[in-house]
């Protein structure tokens, strides 16, 4: 094992108001290594109570805290400075998700240094929000004025922990917003780390909050809450149609960031080397577990055989092993909950299409939640591996005759959040562009994606967007200023 990792277990407390605090009612739950299927920390099992209290202090950060009379430079400065305090401690934090969260290493290095760069983004982009000036008739002004929505709850999943607390908390602080942050129960620890910078960077107590602790019993007091107005969710479809309608009581404004089931899209006249490493890449990063996941796999049926077939023997090759070890392109997933989900799609996948490689447990590995990197073909569109979401290290390749087919079955989805497609054709590309409904589309490529750029899905994959200035606008209200330049009584009565 590399030199410095912690095997003691800690017991992590909250973050309310600037302090560190148990839950009220004193419960834990219990936080593991995938890879060990250990326990390597207990955090606070938070209730509505401790909702409340959170939400309480980030109501008064927000009203009569300094934070309501800081200066967009000064957030500005707040979050560069939280940025250089990640980039500070990117090793042990780096070290801290990758144990947590089962991904390999180097994965989570690039993970990190993700997030703070999303900070210094929007360091920079909390003085640049401008109003307008509106064109009425000469007798008066009209102004637009941007302001904070006031307290944002955000609720996140567990694949990128502290990359989606930072797409999440940066916009907000940089908008003047307060938060309660809930991370998920597998993977709480990194923002709780991250907490612990909060005050020498400048950010006044109240102003990020984080609760940890379930969905039922910690998120939903958070999207109920009368004085949060707005909501922030990343996470699966079917917790998000739950949140819309629990939102519903109090209008609250939502954005979700949900689930997909995207096509990677490969013509034959695509470099078949890129292809294939393109193929894999795009579904086996992170182990599978990422919402854009470019797991249905359309192949031309001219090199449909011969792509199988390369794809295959190459992912057999896939290191998986111990995720602190760099050499390792592929950890555990992240819990014993996910790997059962995992293998009863392997199931139905082995009933449903033909196996190419992987299907089950790697077998030189004992333990650990590892699912090899598993390819399926010959599967129809309509197959539950083709509609549903695994979120794990499972391909399923279909083949298509023409650019007609692959359009049809590409947006033949309820889900919407990304797409690529890959060809030397720069007009059968374009045309794919514009045909395909998805928040992003990749040309030969599939997964890059920069803070500067907005994210966020087409129908079932929610809708808002997330980072770039698109991101900083869902934390924005907009006020009219109307200011009557007529010296004249108005004269109706
Ligand atoms: P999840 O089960 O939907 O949970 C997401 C978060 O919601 C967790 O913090 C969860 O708490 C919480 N939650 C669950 N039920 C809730 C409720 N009734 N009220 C309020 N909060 C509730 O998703 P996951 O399994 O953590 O993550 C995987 C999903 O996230 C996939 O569908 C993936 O596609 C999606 N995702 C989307 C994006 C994107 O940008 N579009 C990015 C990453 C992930 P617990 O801690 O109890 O689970
Ligand atoms: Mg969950």
């Amino acid at each position: 094992m590399p030199s410095g990792v912690q095997t003691e277990i800690k017991t992590y407390q909250i973050h309310i108001n600037g302090e560190w605090t148990d839950s009220k009612s004193n419960k834990t739950l219990p936080v593991y290594d995938p890879s060990t299927e250990e326990v390597i920390a207990h955090v606070p099992d938070c209730n509505a109570e401790d909702v409340n209290r959170a939400v309480a202090a980030a109501k008064a950060a927000f009203e009569d805290g300094p934070w309501a009379t800081t200066t967009a430079q000064e957030r500005g400065r707040v979050l560069f400075r939280l940025s250089e305090k990640i980039r500070a401690n990117l090793a042990s934090l780096a070290e801290l998700e990758c144990r947590n969260t089962g991904k390999p290493i180097v994965e989570a290095e690039f993970d990190i240094n993700d997030a703070a760069t999303c900070f210094e983004y929007y360091g920079g982009l909390a003085t640049k929000v401008v109003g307008y000036v509106n064109p009425v008739p000469d007798n008066a002004m009209s102004l637009s004025l941007k302001e904070p929505v006031g307290v944002a709850g955000q609720i996140i999943p567990w694949n990128y922990p502290l990359l989606m607390a930072a797409w999440k908390l940066a916009p907000a602080i940089a908008a003047g917003c307060t938060c309660v942050l809930k991370p998920a129960e597998q993977t709480p620890l990194t923002a709780l780390e991250f907490a612990k910078y909060f005050s020498d960077c400048g950010l006044p107590p109240g102003v990020v909050n984080i609760v940890t602790g379930f969905g039922e019993t910690c998120g939903a007091p958070i999207v109920q809450h009368p004085d949060v107005n707005k909501i922030a969710f990343t996470g699966s479809a079917a917790v998000g149609k739950i949140i819309v309608k629990q939102a519903a009581d109090t209008v609250k404004r939502v954005t979700l960031e949900l689930g997909g089931k995207s096509p990677n899209i490969f013509f034959a006249d695509a470099d078949f080397e890129a292809a294939i490493d393109g193929a894999l890449f795009g579904v086996f990063i992170n182990q599978g577990e990422v919402c854009s996941a470019g797991s249905r796999i359309l192949v031309q049926k001219s090199i449909y055989k011969n792509f199988v077939d390369a794809m295959s023997e190459k992912a057999k090759k896939i290191k998986l092993g111990p995720p602190l070890e760099r050499e390792t392109k592929m950890g555990p997933l992240v819990s014993k909950e996910q790997y059962d989900r995992v293998n009863e799609y392997l199931a139905v996948g082995k009933k449903e299409a033909k196996l190419a490689s992987g299907g089950g447990r790697p077998e030189k590995i004992a333990k650990g939640y590892y699912v090899q990197p598993t390819i399926f073909y010959d599967v129809n569109n309509s197959a539950r591996i083709a509609r549903e979401e695994i979120f794990g290290p499972v391909a399923a390749v279909i083949p298509f005759d023409d650019e007609k087919d692959a359009l049809k079955i590409a947006n033949d989805s309820p889900y919407g959040l990304a797409a690529a497609v890959w060809t030397r054709d720069i007009f059968r590309a374009m045309r794919a562009v514009k045909a395909l409904r998805a928040g992003i589309v990749w040309v030969n490529h599939m997964q890059p994606t920069y803070v500067e750029a907005p994210w966020g899905g087409y129908k079932q994959s929610g809708f808002g967007r997330e980072l770039g200035p698109w991101g900083i606008e869902e934390y924005l209200e907009t006020k009219q200023v109307f200011i009557n330049l007529n010296e004249q009584p108005i004269g109706w009565y």
